[in-house]
């Protein structure tokens, strides 16, 4: 793993809506420390029960004592232990030490995150630990690449677009409730968008993204494809990929962003669990 962690309590500098159920929270104050790694960079966001600042134990010493970091917030008693939840580095302001997130604003069944972004305000205050790279496999140069994901990981496609070079192609598809949730991306590469609407659908019970990803024909030469969002579309889409395309397994970075009815908090299952495994058994071959 590269990159250092930086703990810190930014507020929101300013709140703006990207799409009917996206909104942009730039935060500010105490990231003059960050350091980009990768277009898909993530970061444990905490959200304080009272809605006042959240308490964490102290950061941890390195990526090394991330375990022992979050025994220890484990250990905060639950009462005061604030929520923590994973979102994407949508963009880094270097020269005014801002971050930009995009959340998505999942009204149907609100979880504290979602239910913070829908009121933020200047001023309010979040935990912020990161970055970490969200996908242990990088894009390489100069394969077509295919990104597919829901709007979960549109902040990190779109990221990702804007660091592909001239000459590099990508095929993007991404599953939205509609056209109004559609963003332009910006890319000197030539990426060839794909929209998929779920048209009132709830997110995760949809399958417009699976079935537009099974409906391409099979790849003629490499690709690389680069998954995320809900965790049964990731696996649907992984296994056909791997299953039906025949990509190596190597060729494809995948994540499950969320589940269908568990929250963050909620204990991996049994797939979660194997996946899991499988990715530290890829690191610990590779040597990370
Ligand atoms: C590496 C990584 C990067 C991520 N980046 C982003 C990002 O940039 N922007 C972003 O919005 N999310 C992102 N996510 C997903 C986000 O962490 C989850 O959606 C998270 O569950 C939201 O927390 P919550 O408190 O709102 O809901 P939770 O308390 O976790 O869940 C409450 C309920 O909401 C449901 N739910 C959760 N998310 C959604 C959703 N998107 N649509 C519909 N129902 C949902 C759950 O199934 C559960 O029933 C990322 C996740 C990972 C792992």
């Amino acid at each position: 793993m590269k990159g250092s962690l930086l703990y810190a309590t930014p507020s929101v500098v300013a709140v703006r809506d990207v799409g009917p159920h996206l909104r942009r929270i730039v935060l500010g104050g105490g990231l003059e420390g960050f350091r980009s790694i990768a277009p898909d960079q993530q970061a444990k966001l905490f959200f304080a029960r009272d809605g006042g600042v959240p308490r964490l134990p102290g950061a941890p010493a390195d990526l090394g004592e991330v375990a022992g970091w979050y025994a220890r917030y484990l250990a905060v008693p639950e009462p005061e232990r604030p929520w923590m939840r994973t979102y994407t580095v949508r963009r880094h302001l270097p020269d005014r030490a801002q971050l930009e997130i995009d959340f998505v604003l999942h009204a149907d069944d609100p979880g504290p995150a979602s239910r913070w972004a829908a009121v933020a305000r200047p001023g309010d205050v979040v935990g912020f630990l990161g970055p970490a790279v969200s996908h242990w496999r990088t894009a390489p140069p100069g394969v077509p690449k295919l990104f597919a994901g829901d709007e979960t990981a549109l902040p990190a496609i779109a990221a990702w677009c804007e660091v592909l070079d001239p000459g590099e192609r990508a095929e993007v598809h991404v599953e939205v409730d509609g056209t109004a949730d559609e963003l332009p991306l910006e890319s000197a590469a030539d990426v060839r968008m794909h929209w998929h609407h779920r048209g009132g659908e709830p997110a995760g019970r949809s399958t417009a993204l699976v079935d537009a990803v099974r409906a391409l024909p099979s790849p003629s030469g490499p690709l690389f494809g680069w998954l995320a969002g809900e965790a049964s579309a990731v696996r649907a889409l992984r296994r056909h990929l791997v299953g039906e395309w025949g990509l190596d397994k190597r060729a494809v970075a995948f994540a499950g962003y969320w589940r269908l009815h568990l929250t963050q908090d909620d204990a991996p299952t049994a797939e979660d669990a194997a996946e899991a495994a499988e990715i530290m058994a890829e690191l610990e071959a590779q040597g990370a």
